[in-house]
């Protein structure tokens, strides 16, 4: 598998929020309100996943060029060190809640496990936000990716960006992908502070789930990444204008680029003389008014000299943990 196949893949981009509540949990608009709210704002696809609960019949809020998606949101308890707030793992894809009794006992892991089962996609939800250190997190390092950046978060308390929380998971060999999601609440206040751009064959349930789980997607607030690619280890990305590309690698490597002039439309940054020390490289792209978009990791492998779309848990994973 080579690095960043998305942006060669076939098929076209399909904009949508993965993470939203309704009137069935703690949100102000009924599932009605909220798909048109997001259709009329130009989305592709929505997934709804309140708090402990699934809407089992989404096929009467989808439209023609307009996909809902179930989900739903988890807590359970954080345990190590002890904390006021647990984990919010939020199940893109997911039509059957578990028990809510029983798994307010069980762990991260338990949640995870339960929204695979379900056939769904398990998240990470806004480590910012919940104050979790690296090691309430390891506690969910089985999840597919984590929300690099939560917008009702961010409009609450200013704790929307979670990035160098994904650079502590990532440095420690999270197989971490790394999402932008609205978690909107309020329709007034919450849309389209954060999304994923999937790149899917079609908009159906199947082939953006598919397309999520491959990781054949981006996360942005505003700007566009065009392209991106390794090629003997240089790194290339375009992208629509922005006053920065930064790349982001294990602490203190890595590498920024600034507009000077004319803002920036592409950069390339030589990785090799950071081979070795890195297990992964991601992008991010800053415009002028400080709007964000995030690429998926690449990983390095350091036994085969390659860089690749594949995390491989297992070649990372710590004794203990
Ligand atoms: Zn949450
Ligand atoms: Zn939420």
């Amino acid at each position: 598998m080579s690095a960043f196949a998305v942006f060669s893949a076939a098929g076209r981009w399909y904009r949508g929020n993965c993470h939203t509540h309704t009137t069935l949990s703690d949100g102000k608009g009924t599932p009605q309100e909220v798909a048109e709210l997001y259709r009329t704002r130009g989305y592709d696809f929505l997934t709804l996943t309140d708090h402990w609960k699934c809407h089992e019949e989404v096929g009467s809020l989808c439209r023609k060029g307009f996909l809902v998606i179930p989900g739903i949101e988890l807590h359970p308890p954080a345990r190590t060190p002890h904390t006021a707030v647990n984990h919010h793992i939020v199940g893109i894809g997911v039509a059957k809640a578990p028990s809510k009794a029983r798994m307010q006992k069980q762990t991260a892991r338990s949640a995870i496990r339960h929204i695979e089962r379900q056939g769904g996609i398990p998240v990470y939800a806004h480590p910012y936000w919940s104050g979790h250190s690296i090691e309430q997190m390891r506690e969910g390092r089985a999840a597919f990716g984590v929300e690099v950046f939560n917008n009702v978060c961010e409009v609450e308390r200013g704790l929307g960006d979670s990035s160098p929380h994904a650079d502590m998971a990532l440095s420690e060999g999270f197989p971490w992908r790394l999402l932008a999601v609205d978690d909107l609440h309020r329709p007034l206040r919450d849309p389209a502070g954060g999304w994923l751009q999937v790149r899917a064959p079609a908009l159906t349930a199947p082939a953006i789930l598919k397309a999520i789980r491959r990781g054949w997607f981006y996360a942005t607030q505003g700007p566009s990444i065009r392209a991106l690619s390794i090629r003997r280890h240089v790194c290339r990305v375009e992208c629509s204008p922005v006053s920065s590309i930064v790349w982001h690698m294990e602490g203190p490597f890595g590498r920024v680029a600034r507009a000077e002039g004319q803002p920036l439309t592409s950069g390339e940054f030589d990785m090799r003389p950071r081979l070795g020390r890195t297990r992964y490289v991601r992008v991010e792209i800053i415009d002028a008014h400080g709007r964000k978009a995030w690429s998926n990791p690449a990983w390095y492998d350091a036994r085969r000299r390659q860089w690749s779309d594949d995390p491989g848990p297992a070649r990372f994973r710590r004794a203990g943990r």
